[in-house]
């Protein structure tokens, strides 16, 4: 077999590099380590254990809750000429027999199995007939009580992984990054000293967006209109509001789909393909739908109703864009969401831990409700929340894009650094929020005692908010103006750059939120006061433990970004692809899709068609180029696309290419 991760990569699966964390997974795994990865929905995770699957020697066993993700993972390896089933409950008795005969007989190199299953006799039979080196448990959050899909049947997996004469390494995934949750996949799965690894949060193909429609309705059909020819989920509160929304778009003349538990098993199992088939667009659905949905086109994900935490709305909005392309992540917030979240989560009775997991609900629901209603940037936010370091403006959501503006920072700039200087003097450095209360004026008891209220810079922004002074600061330091020192209690201190501003041959400038009209003294503390710390659970970040008040934005872009552009919706982004060409690849896709009976994007991913757009390519060779198409595929495939692309252009437009 291949020794060489990146040539498995390029030749199964057709990409060119690997994404963050991915490689380092494989390699731990690959050492025969226990691994624990926490990476977003949409990063990757499955090749991070079906590219060990093929080094290996012997079959991976991937658990995995649920039959839909199997049967998807299974026709897209099958695809890309890789030997892989599934046992779970959906197979006839023959269909069983058959595979479990196979898989004891060495014939796959990975197996999917739904954990109800791993007490079954047949797991015995080939433990003792072919090496199992590896045990993957997808969504291994399941195993949490404090996790959203709670599955009893994980708490079985480590007695069964400690049960085999030789333990196999056990290599957990999850999109979950709580650190209560981190530490029961831990202790339920027993995993022994593992690599734990959790990647960026930052997904930087989606866009953000907050709305807050008088009518959803309305906000709906706008959103849309311009989107017919796209795929995508709508997700409502409740079965209700699922069908009503439901009959709307049908009755606008949308294909749209619908999904909740109150449907039967045949029509949602009916729906749902309708859906990853691209027979319906829209999908409309409560939260049961979606885990193990890895479909890759959908291209925007909006929210009717918010979400009861920001773990499940990142997790069903992530499932836009998993291609990498553009895609929209929008959520259409009411204050009537809060109070029904409220009212579920305190009148939920049907769990044991009682008051306590109503407390920390409502604290997750607090931090839900600011997303949908602070007017920081979106992804900043997000990113804080799971505990990841994030600039305060990315440009990319609704509020970077509306409520951002280019200021001219470069006298606050001067009286920063002047401070810190002032401070050096005197031999003394301090945290930011310290800088921040002598600059405006703070009479605190600590600062008087220090005696700072003497220094000459003490007041001397004393009309500035302290966001903004924290936003400039957090540039300066960004830019080397300014310089943190030290890990748990870092110092502000001056950076290499400091002269530059301090002779004021340097303009600077920013994007910031627009200045707010001044709110009452007792609430300065910004929207998030008393919630919960937006760093997030592991309260990470230089200034943990200190209450984020930061809102505004230091811009890596700088000023080139304009604020003015302000849509809280970029409008589908299509430019530069020769749109005829494209319409053709989809429908050679759908039909050779339809032949092999699985959904298009296991064929190839709307990605793939792009780079086959931009590329046009004319060879088998220049085919194998495209992002996606491995060897398999370019042998299955090669044929008919570049005979197709050679057809488009020798009808095409004057100019050819
Ligand atoms: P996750 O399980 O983390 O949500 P998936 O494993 O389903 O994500 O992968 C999401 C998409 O990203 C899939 O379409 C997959 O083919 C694609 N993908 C994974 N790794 C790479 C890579 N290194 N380069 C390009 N695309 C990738
Ligand atoms: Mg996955």
């Amino acid at each position: 077999m291949e020794k060489d991760p990146h040539k498995i990569l390029a030749a199964f699966f057709g990409y060119g590099s690997f994404r963050p964390g991915q490689e380092e997974v494989i390699t731990a795994i690959l050492e025969g380590r226990d691994v624990l990865a926490v990476m977003p929905t949409g990063a990757g995770k499955s090749l991070c254990y079906q590219i060990p699957a093929l080094m290996l020697d012997g079959m991976t066993v991937v658990i995995s809750p649920l039959i839909s993700l199997m049967k998807d993972q299974v026709n897209a390896l099958t695809e890309s000429g890789i030997k892989a089933a599934l046992l779970n409950s959906s197979l006839s008795a023959s269909e069983y027999e058959l595979t479990v005969s196979r898989a004891a007989a060495g014939e796959y190199n990975i197996l999917y199995l739904a954990p109800e299953r791993l007490h079954k006799a047949e797991l015995r039979h080939f433990a003792s007939s072919v090496p199992l080196p590896l045990i993957v448990v997808d969504e291994a959050h399941c195993v949490s009580q404090w996790g959203h899909d709670f599955r009893p049947s994980y708490l079985e997996i480590a007695g069964f992984t400690g049960s085999l004469d030789r333990r196999p390494a056990v290599a957990a995934f999850t999109a979950t990054a709580t650190v209560r949750v981190k530490e029961d996949i831990r202790k339920g799965l027993e995993l022994k000293q593992p690599f734990a690894i959790t990647t960026g949060f930052d997904r930087k193909n989606l866009h953000f967006g907050v709305e807050k429609p008088k009518n959803k309705d309305a906000a709906l059909l706008a959103f849309l209109e311009p989107r017919k020819a796209k795929s995508g989920i709508v997700y409502c509160a409740t079965r209700k509001t699922v069908d009503e929304v439901w009959a709307l778009l049908c009755r606008q003349g949308y294909a749209a789909s619908r999904y909740h538990a109150g449907l039967d098993d045949r029509e949602r199992r009916e729906n749902q393909d309708d859906f990853l088939y691209d027979r319906k667009t829209v999908m409309v659905a409560t939260n049961a739908f979606g885990m193990g949905i890895d479909k890759s086109n959908v291209s925007f994900v909006l929210h009717y109703n918010m979400p009861k935490n920001i773990e499940s709305y990142y997790q069903e909005a992530g499932r836009a864009g998993r291609d990498g392309e553009e895609a929209d992540c929008v959520l259409f917030y009411s204050g009537r969401d809060t109070r029904i979240n409220q009212f579920l989560i305190t009148n939920n009775h049907d769990n044991e831990a009682g008051e306590a997991v109503i407390a920390h609900n409502l604290e997750l629901l607090k931090s839900m409700v600011f997303y949908a209603t602070g007017t920081d940037c979106l992804r900043s936010r997000l990113l804080r929340y799971f505990g990841e370091e994030a600039p305060s403006y990315c440009g990319n959501c609704s509020n970077c894009n509306t409520l951002f503006e280019a200021a001219d920072i470069s006298l606050e700039a001067q009286k920063l650094i002047s401070c810190v200087l002032r401070l050096k003097q005197r031999g003394r450095s301090f945290g930011k929020t310290m800088i921040i209360d002598i600059l405006r004026g703070n009479k605190s008891e600590k600062l008087l005692a220090a005696g700072l209220d003497s220094l000459s810079t003490y007041g001397i922004m004393a009309d500035t908010g302290p966001r903004r002074i924290r936003a400039v600061m957090d540039y300066l330091i960004q830019e080397d103006y300014l310089a943190l020192e030290g890990d748990e209690y870092p110092v502000v201190k001056e950076g290499r750059f400091w002269q530059e501003i301090l002779t004021g041959k340097k303009p600077l400038s920013l994007m910031l939120a627009k200045e707010e009209p001044k709110r009452p003294q007792t609430d300065s503390r910004g929207p998030d006061a008393g919630g919960r710390d937006s760093r997030g659970p592991d309260g990470r970040g230089p200034d943990a433990g200190e209450r984020d008040t930061g809102k505004p934005a230091p811009s890596r872009q700088g000023p080139k970004q304009q604020a003015g552009a302000a849509k809280s919706f970029a409008p589908p982004l299509l430019s530069g692809t020769d749109e005829a060409l494209m319409t053709k690849l989809k429908e050679l896709r759908k039909n050779l899709a339809r032949e092999a009976a699985v959904p298009a994007y296991i064929i190839f991913s709307d990605a793939s068609l792009r780079d086959m757009c931009e590329k046009k390519p004319l060879t088998l060779s220049g085919f194998g180029e495209v992002n996606g198409v491995g060897e398999i595929k370019l042998a299955k495939y090669g044929g008919a696309f570049t005979a197709l692309i050679r057809e488009h252009l020798k009808d095409g437009v004057p100019g050819g290419q």
